[in-house]
């Protein structure tokens, strides 16, 4: 059966998966949902004896059925293969209770390589299944991860060229670091001297010129977006969830179809839409555990039934979750409305104009799968100090967000269902603060500090921190933020 999309916001026809790849965002500023979420089809026994890829195979063909297997499985042996440092790609750990499903093994070392890894596979794929043949151009402003984990993926991938901007004083040494040493020819690095705000504006504003994107177009380029509202960012996440239970069932720690909990670290709400998924295509989960730190709008949203965005912006040890707007929520919002794209429309206008929407009590009564929690950074950092207490194992912070949450919820409601929780990062990316929570000393360099994590944890320093020693320095342009464009048509060869 074929999987169709339509924007949240209006009744327009609907299009194919690999149309709304290409697209990104519908034209009414809506996000693309699925008209009907398919079933899994093969048994969770028969899930449990495939590996990653294979069981990332029997999870896209469903929500991207305009694909064809070949192009899929294509997609998926470029993704996932041996940039991940272990071959089972998402190995999982028990610790004090819960399993740990580690996402942060793929090179960037955080969670956002799950599906940045794949997404410019699908998105060159998708443009010539829809006979596009432009190259597609990536614009992206970043404050650090996102741009890194998107470079490293559309590196080298033929078809694609990527533009990211960052403020030059505005990131971490080890993460400007990672961009400026990023290799591939299509790849292209640049520090403006300004904020991320002038960065993402700049972005904006090139991205939505007419006159540049027909110059573009005269010179065969698109514009493309791997922001994380693109469904090919959102069904490769599906993949883990359903991953995740057949390991635990192979291993014989749940029965066949019994449940599990999934305590998700939540910002954007791109990874827990994604369990939410995996549920309705039918896997046997019980309850999503929303994880928030002090910018819990969504743990308030869970409360009250109210979004309220009107508060103070706090900057915590967990920055990726540092957000106001979690811009996947919208999704969810139309589902539960009943597939009402007015009424989403009308809560997205509210949100713009006031900041705030409230949803109806049918609506809250079908957010009875979700439970909200949040850790404030005493909290998160107690939660790092415990784990390694007990079990000798170092979490991230985002990560610790959300074993401080499971903690809490399972003192509070007794639910004993396995929980699997959602690590995203490895403390190797957040290793000052982790190391802080540890009581350690952190007045390192950033590389000295790493191998001082390795000794505490036991571990070795991942290969995306190693390799920083003595990676070259590939990128060295700075810019002011009014000469944006013009580096771009610089990198692209399409200067007037
Ligand atoms: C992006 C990110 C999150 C939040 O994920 P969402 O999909 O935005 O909810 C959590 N932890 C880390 C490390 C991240 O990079």
């Amino acid at each position: 059966m074929e999987v169709m999309y339509k924007s949240t916001r209006s009744d327009s026809t609907p299009i194919t998966a690999s149309q709304a790849i290409l697209k990104g965002l519908a034209d009414d500023g809506g996000l693309f949902v699925p008209t009907s979420v398919p079933h899994l089809d093969k048994s969770l026994r028969d899930l449990a004896g495939m590996n990653y890829r294979a069981v990332a195979y029997e999870v896209m063909k469903l929500m991207l059925s305009d694909f064809t297997e070949e192009e899929l499985k294509n997609c998926i042996s470029a993704a996932y293969a041996d940039n991940f440092d272990t071959p089972e790609i998402v190995p999982m750990r028990k610790a004090d209770g819960a399993w740990y499903l580690e996402l942060f093994h793929g090179p960037t070392i955080a969670f956002k390589d799950m599906a940045l890894q794949i997404l410019p596979h699908l998105m060159t794929t998708a443009a010539r299944k829809n006979k596009e043949d432009k190259t597609i151009v990536i614009l992206t402003a970043t404050s650090g991860d996102t741009g890194k984990a998107a470079l490293a993926g559309f590196a080298g991938v033929e078809g694609t060229r990527i533009i990211v901007f960052y403020p030059k004083d505005g990131v971490s040494s080890i993460q400007e670091r990672q961009m400026l040493t990023q290799e591939g020819e299509n790849t292209c690095v640049i520090g403006i001297r300004g904020n991320f705000h002038d960065a993402q504006s700049g972005v904006k504003k090139i991205f939505t010129d007419a006159a540049v994107k027909e110059l573009l177009a005269e010179n065969g380029y698109q514009f493309s977006s791997a922001n994380s509202i693109n469904v090919g960012r959102l069904v490769p996440q599906i993949v883990y969830y359903v991953y995740a239970y057949t390991r635990l069932l192979a291993a014989g720690e749940i029965q066949d179809g019994g449940e599990v909990n999934f305590v998700v670290p939540t910002g954007n709400f791109g990874n827990i839409l994604a369990a939410w998924y995996a549920k309705q295509m039918g896997l046997p989960v019980h309850k999503l555990i929303c994880a928030s730190n002090s910018n819990k709008v969504l743990y308030d949203f869970f409360q009250t039934g109210e979004y309220d965005r009107n508060r103070e912006f706090i900057l915590t040890s967990s920055p990726s979750m540092d957000i106001l707007i979690s811009s996947n929520l919208e999704r969810l919002i139309w589902h539960i409305s009943g597939c009402d794209s007015a009424a989403d429309a009308e809560y997205m206008r509210k949100l713009t104009q006031d900041g705030v929407y409230d949803i109806t009590p049918e609506m809250r009564q079908q957010l009875a799968d979700f439970a909200g929690g949040f850790a404030t950074e005493e909290d998160t950092a107690a939660a790092i100090r415990d784990l390694y207490e007990k079990e000798g194992y170092v979490i991230d912070t985002h990560t610790a967000v959300a074993a401080s949450v499971y903690g809490r919820y399972k003192a509070e409601s007794g639910d004993l269902t396995p929980a699997v929780v959602a690590s995203t990062a490895s403390p190797f990316k957040f290793e000052g603060s982790v190391m802080q929570a540890l009581g350690k000393d952190t007045d390192l360099p950033d590389l000295e500090l790493a191998d001082a994590l390795a000794a505490v944890a036991g571990v070795k320093v991942p290969y995306a921190v190693e390799s920083l020693k003595t990676a070259q320095i590939r990128h060295n342009i700075v810019c002011g933020k009014e000469e944006m464009l013009a580096e771009v048509e610089k990198f692209l060869g399409i200067e007037k």
